[in-house]
């Protein structure tokens, strides 16, 4: 497209923050707005494969992901009660090279502060929450909840789960919550008090499961999550005040490895796990969506990140490539949706690196080098 073209993006997430990233890299006017006033640093790791890391190569980003966060030697898959190491998918050079990039445990707040530090200084506009999109002889105008208004000629709304973007597209329809909650905890590796952890476990029970890892490559701060059954959840999709008993309750009888490491844990949060039955239609006009705000899905393979900056490679390498908005989309939707849907599958089976599994086609994908020609449009 036009390198003049005026590209709206809405939701400073990790999708958002990428995509604008890399359609300024390419000479697009980009502003990005964002609902909340600033970023604070929520308690929160993720775990990023090769996949995800070969986009923050073309942000430049990977020496500042790896240097931030935590290479782990190894994901670690446990039986919950006999400690029983049921697989182990050791990273060492020989997988680097297989996948073409490194695996990393970070903070989220760390990654956002390098995604953000990746746009021209300016591009993110805080406190301005989308409240309507019109269609206007000129492209889009953007409506605010401040009360303001912008101009744009193509809009990425980006804006998450409940995206507000979604509706105007498809319609009211809230997300689904899967009747489990997700007790979540980051504290200082001190406490761990002389029992330190593997870099990156997944301890696997009956009906819940818990992930324990280290998020710096000092191993000094550790993160704690859990997926547990819940009849009900009566929030929205903000966390709630959790405590580190109900923490502990949830995985009774648990191994004693697991159970000291949360016992260090201070600051539970309790978040909502929802999703959304899947939906393909993507776009409408000169507005697309991306990252979790198509397509939400569960935590169970630890993608939803990496999905959404899986998109923001192909999205923005579909806009320089097309000369108008709707071939771009399609294409873009095209790619994408299949191996969304895989991920889609896998999360709802959560058995994803449980034991011996083919992890290639998933870590060796590459968004930015995969023809854009393929896809059979
Ligand atoms: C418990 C849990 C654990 C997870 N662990 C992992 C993991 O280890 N690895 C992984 O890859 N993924 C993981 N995920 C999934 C991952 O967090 C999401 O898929 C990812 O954050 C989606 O990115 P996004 O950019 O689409 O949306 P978000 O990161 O949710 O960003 C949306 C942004 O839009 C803003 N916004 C919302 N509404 C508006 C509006 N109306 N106007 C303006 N701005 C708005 C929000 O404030 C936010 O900044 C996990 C999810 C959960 C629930």
């Amino acid at each position: 497209m036009d390198r003049s073209t005026r590209i709206a993006v809405l939701g400073a997430g990790l999708g958002g923050l990428a995509v604008a990233g890399l359609l300024q890299r390419a000479g697009f006017p980009v502003v990005v707005y964002e609902q909340t006033p600033s970023f604070s640093r929520i308690g929160a790791g993720i775990i990023l494969g090769a996949n995800a890391a070969k986009v923050l190569r073309r942000l430049e980003l990977e020496r500042g992901l790896v240097e931030t966060g935590i290479r782990p030697d190894a994901f670690v898959s446990r039986a919950w009660d006999t400690g029983e190491t049921t697989w182990e998918l050791r990273f060492d050079a020989e997988m680097d090279a297989r996948f073409d990039g490194p695996f990393v445990n970070i903070h989220r707040a760390d990654l956002h502060r390098l995604l953000q530090d990746a746009l021209a200084p300016g591009t993110i506009r805080f406190g301005h929450k989308i409240a309507g999109i019109d269609e206007t002889p000129e492209g889009l105008r953007l409506t605010f909840e401040n009360g303001t208004t912008a101009e744009a000629d193509v809009a990425i709304g980006a804006d998450g789960i409940r995206s507000k973007v979604r509706e105007i597209i498809l319609g009211a329809e809230e997300p689904r919550f899967i009747g489990r909650i997700a007790p979540r905890a980051v504290f200082p590796a001190s406490r761990l008090a002389g029992t330190p952890i593997r870099d990156c476990t997944k301890w696997w029970g009956p009906d819940r499961h818990v992930l324990a890892y280290y998020m710096t490559a000092r191993r000094d701060e550790v993160y704690v999550m859990a997926a547990v059954p819940a009849d009900r959840w009566d929030g929205d999709d903000a966390p709630m005040p959790g405590s580190r008993d109900e923490f502990l309750a949830a995985i009774e009888g648990f191994h004693p490895d697991l159970q000291r490491a949360v016992e260090a844990a201070t600051d539970v949060m309790v978040w909502p796990i929802c999703d959304r039955p899947r939906n393909d239609r993507w776009s409408d006009g000169r507005i697309v969506l991306l990252g979790d705000a198509c397509h939400p899905v569960r935590p169970f393979m630890a993608a939803g990140g990496s999905m959404a900056l899986e998109d923001a490679a192909i999205l923005s390498r579909c806009l320089q490539h097309f000369s108008d908005p709707s071939t771009a989309f399609a294409r873009y939707a095209t790619l994408r949706i299949p191996r969304v849907a895989e991920v889609q599958w896998g999360s709802l089976a959560n058995t994803w690196m449980r034991g011996p599994t083919d992890v290639s086609w998933f870590f060796a994908y590459d968004a930015c080098s995969v023809p854009l020609d393929c896809g059979g449009l």
